[in-house]
């Protein structure tokens, strides 16, 4: 289902619970909600959910990741990034170069998984990952 965007403050600074197997129709509404605008990524607690879980674009396809964390990083640098809950751009730092531990969730389970993330998909996974510690950009 389309949600709308969450853009109070105060809700999107809450760190977000760690997700489980049950909250798979959170992973579905973040996929419908990313369809519906042109954001390259997605955090639960922007539709009202505060759980860790996001989605993000990657070469025109829509992936979710339950409970996502950023492991390493190289390259540092600084972008401006536009964000869908906040009406004016930011300027943040990123690695261009990340690996993430993250869940899928398959056949009702979650199961673990590693990825290594370059370029436009990199930054948007920070920036997910920022959302679920509440840290708005
Ligand atoms: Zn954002």
């Amino acid at each position: 289902m389309i949600k709308e965007i969450v853009k109070d403050e105060k809700l999107l600074s809450q760190p977000a619970e760690p997700a489980t197997a049950d909250d798979a129709q959170i992973g579905e509404d973040l996929v419908d909600t990313m369809r519906a605008t042109d954001a390259a990524c997605l955090a639960a607690n922007q539709i009202g959910e505060n759980k860790a879980v996001i989605a993000y674009n990657d070469n025109g396809r829509t992936f979710v990741m339950y409970n996502p964390k950023l492991q390493s990083g190289i390259q540092r640098f600084t972008t401006i990034e536009e964000c869908l809950s906040l009406d004016v751009p930011s300027t943040v730092e990123r690695y261009k170069m990340i690996r993430v531990s993250y869940e899928i969730l398959a056949g009702g389970k979650l199961e673990k998984r590693t990825r290594k993330f370059t370029g436009w998909s990199a930054q948007a996974v920070q920036h997910a990952i920022d959302h679920c510690e509440g840290k708005l950009v």
